[in-house]
């Protein structure tokens, strides 16, 4: 037994069995033992490989993504350039080079990394060093800069925001917990019915059926980059897989070694995350800060011209790599195994901005 494993089992003996969303986020962030804290998973040695750890073309994309939008918001003198959840670096690295190409953008920007893992936070210093004059790290949304502009991205970020289930069983919803089974943690349904609980699902869904699970994120972290810019102007991009359309589902799923695992054992040793819900992401939109997408992760690359941007790679690479820049081509935005259209793209934008970069021809939700 590893020792958040016991200290899990420790909390449910006197506490009772956990919400989903409180073991995710032990499992991820606990401290001492969460799965972030103590180690860097990313890449061919790791448990995972993300698109900008795949290659140098979608950071690059995305940082000539941000550029492009604060240049839509008039080119502010001063703009706070925000990452949620920026791993290694990689992504912002690529960006920073990338963005180059619109002078004055370098200069206006101030840095702020939001991220949990002091091992990661080290990571990011490390890998943009030099790249631009100042860096300022968050643990947490709540202290991003509330007076200025903001262009925002984060790539599976919103993913690793920790989850709740919901089960229906003999017509009523019960929260699903986890408590100690024969051996191990084992999934169970709390004693008391909620009631309503179907008044909060889209009307196309109800009445669910029997053994409907629903799950339910905490969005806390996109709300609090929706207010500044609701409040300053700017937008916010946010990549990940998930679903366009709420539905029931478990989508709980363990990563590790790139290969699926059990979620409820070796806490803290496996990546959790769960599938985003774009519509409800999408229903955060108001009056002033609108909703692009989602629009596949293909779509919105191709947009950006990463075909364009593969075939100058390619040109100016020796023979051996260029036949890799076609398979992380592939890879990006083809469809399963690779990530072209498991992954979507979605933004927020200030109601002043025109359509966004990438987004052309897609859904635009808001007041409109
Ligand atoms: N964007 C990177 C990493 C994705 S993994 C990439 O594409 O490679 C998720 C990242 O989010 C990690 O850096 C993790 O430490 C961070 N993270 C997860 N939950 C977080 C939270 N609640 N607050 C801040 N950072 C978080």
């Amino acid at each position: 037994m590893n020792p958040l494993e016991r200290e899990i089992r420790a909390l449910i003996e006197t506490q009772g069995p956990l919400p989903v969303s409180r073991y995710m986020a032990l499992c991820l962030a606990h401290p001492e033992y969460g799965y972030y804290v103590t180690r860097d998973p990313f890449g061919a040695g790791g448990d995972f490989t993300t698109a900008p750890e795949i290659s140098q073309m979608f950071g690059e994309l995305v940082g000539v993504w941000c550029a492009e939008v604060w240049r839509l918001m008039g080119a502010p003198s001063r703009v706070a350039l925000v990452e949620a959840g920026p791993g290694r670096g990689t992504l912002m690295k690529d960006a920073l080079r990338a963005a180059k190409v619109l002078p004055g953008f370098l200069d206006a920007i101030e840095l702020h990394l939001i991220e949990t893992s002091p091992l990661l936070q080290e990571r990011q210093r490390e890998a943009l060093h030099g790249a631009v004059p100042s860096i300022a790290w968050h643990g947490e949304v709540s202290t991003l800069p509330d007076d200025a502009p903001l262009v925002a991205i984060g790539n599976e970020f919103v993913d690793a925001l920790p989850i709740d289930q919901f089960e229906k069983k003999a017509g009523r919803w019960h929260e699903r917990k986890i408590g100690l089974g024969v051996d191990g943690f084992a999934l169970g349904l709390d004693t008391a019915r909620i009631p309503d609980f179907e008044r909060h699902l889209p009307d196309r869904l109800t009445p669910a059926p029997e053994g409907a699970i629903f799950e339910r994120r905490a969005l806390g972290p996109v709300a609090g980059i929706l207010s500044r810019i609701e409040k300053n102007g700017g937008a916010a991009l946010f990549v990940d897989y998930g679903h366009t359309e709420s539905g029931f589902g478990d989508t709980l799923q363990a990563v590790r070694g790139h290969d699926y695992a059990e979620p409820l054992e070796t806490p803290g040793e496996a990546d959790l995350t769960a599938q985003v819900d774009f519509e409800v992401l999408a229903a955060l939109a108001n009056e002033t800060v609108h909703a692009f997408g989602p629009v596949t992760q293909r779509e919105f690359l191709g947009q950006l011209g990463i075909g364009a941007r593969a075939d100058i790679l390619r040109q100016n690479a020796k023979d051996e790599l260029r036949a890799e820049i076609t398979i992380s081509l592939e890879r990006l935005t083809g469809p399963a195994p690779g990530m072209g259209e498991l992954f979507k793209a979605f933004a927020f934008a200030h109601k002043d901005l025109p359509t966004l970069p990438g987004f052309d021809g897609a859904k635009h939700s808001g007041d409109s």
